[in-house]
């Protein structure tokens, strides 16, 4: 899942630079868990897992330093933020108001009858003067997004590289969203957190702006 919104010049908060990126050379995870199943870092620290014991992929953390990589998400800045439900942009607070937080969603309301209600996604919220700045640099961006409050959401899932629970030794599969508790949790090395949405309500992007609704 790639960021969005993001404007020219402005690197967003949740983007990797390329002096984060880890060597080639490092530990591929290994089976762990014997007869129950799992992956595990040969190396592995506590930090390397959440408190629900899933496996995160390892990066590097030098934000601004090296070439901004717009396309590709730091995992563990992406963690915190939708963890804390910050802003992906900047990193402030998200925007919050009686209806919810403020989110961008690609518009995908064809998908089914009450989009995004139970939408699971790995893009964090925004806040009021990252969207604002969207709108006016690059409205371009903002054409097949919709702008979304959602009342609640709950950290349920990992986005992630799912491995082979067969062989010897792991292999990777596909990517995929994996959820916490779930048969497959233990086989994902985890590089997004996911939120579902709930108590979702479509709004105009440009009257939440002018504070009208
Ligand atoms: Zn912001």
């Amino acid at each position: 899942m790639s960021t969005a919104p993001s404007r020219p010049g402005v690197v967003p908060h949740i983007a990797s630079w390329s002096a984060e990126n880890l060597p080639k050379n490092l530990p591929e995870p290994v089976i762990a868990f014997a007869g129950v199943g799992g992956i595990a870092y040969p190396d592995e620290t506590p930090e390397d897992r959440d408190d629900r014991g899933v496996l995160w992929r390892r990066q590097g953390d030098a934000q601004g330093e090296g070439k901004a990589q717009y396309g590709k998400v730091h995992g563990p800045r992406q963690r915190e933020v939708m963890h804390r439900l910050l802003c992906q942009v900047c990193g402030g607070p998200a925007d919050r108001d009686d209806r919810g937080m403020l989110w961008l969603l690609e518009d995908n309301r064809t998908d089914w009858k009450d989009w995004p209600e139970n939408l699971l996604t790995a893009h964090p919220p925004v806040c009021l003067p990252c969207a604002r700045q969207a709108v006016v640099d690059c409205p371009h961006l903002l054409k097949g997004s919709v702008a979304v409050r959602v009342a609640a959401s709950d950290v349920c899932a990992v986005y992630g590289m799912v491995y082979s629970p067969a062989g010897l030794r792991p292999m990777p599969l596909h990517l995929d969203v994996v959820a916490y508790g779930g048969r497959m949790a233990p086989w994902v090395l985890a590089g997004q957190l996911v939120r579902g949405l709930n108590g979702c309500t479509i709004v105009d992007l440009r009257a939440e702006l002018d504070g009208r609704h």
